[in-house]
């Protein structure tokens, strides 16, 4: 399958699944030194692979039509920190919002394996901003995923099953917390 195909397949399973709204979060994936985003201000379950964005990692439009995710600044920040890494996805998940000083991934095991690491809380900076960016990538230097206090989440992966897969975990973590504390467990 076409990089760019796979690429809408996963944005679209985000969108179904709740993860992003239709104009907030972005989703990326490096190819070697260029990098494959989705474009800002557009409906997420109806983009086409003429609507995505190739840019280089100092953010410069290589190929594409409209202008890239406003976010693009944290995920070039992020590939050029992680060279392990060629997926970064950022939704904007309430619940681990919400519950991010509560999350103990000891309470699912399968949590602990996906994650990898540590979960990574980066206090609030204004959306789109070198400075947020640059706090982000320094949080994910060492964990693979992240909370950004009143925005979102942040995971990143080898590719998009494995960043993908850790929105979700994270996901189903805060599911848990939260009915542990609602059942009074
Ligand atoms: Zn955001």
């Amino acid at each position: 399958m076409e990089i760019e195909e796979e690429f809408l397949r996963y944005v679209r399973l985000l969108y179904e699944r709740g993860h992003l709204t239709l104009l907030s979060g972005n989703v990326s994936v490096r190819a070697g030194n260029r990098v494959l985003v989705t474009p800002t201000s557009r409906p997420k379950p109806f983009l086409t692979v003429d609507d995505l964005v190739w840019i280089d990692l100092e953010g410069r439009v290589i190929k594409g039509r409209l202008m890239p995710t406003s976010e693009w600044r944290m995920h070039v920040a992020v590939y050029k920190r992680r060279g392990d890494v060629n997926a970064v996805v950022h939704t904007h998940d309430v619940l681990p919002i919400i519950l991010a000083d509560k999350l103990d991934s000891s309470l699912l095991s399968e949590a602990e394996i996906y994650l990898g690491s540590e979960i990574a809380i980066v206090e609030y900076f204004q959306p789109g901003t070198v400075e947020l960016a640059e706090s982000v990538a320094k949080a994910l230097e060492r964990n693979n995923v992240a909370i950004l206090k009143r925005h979102g989440v942040v995971a990143v992966g080898r590719d998009l099953a494995e960043a993908v897969n850790r929105v979700e975990t994270l996901v189903d973590l805060a599911k848990a917390v939260f009915y542990k504390q609602l059942l009074e467990l």
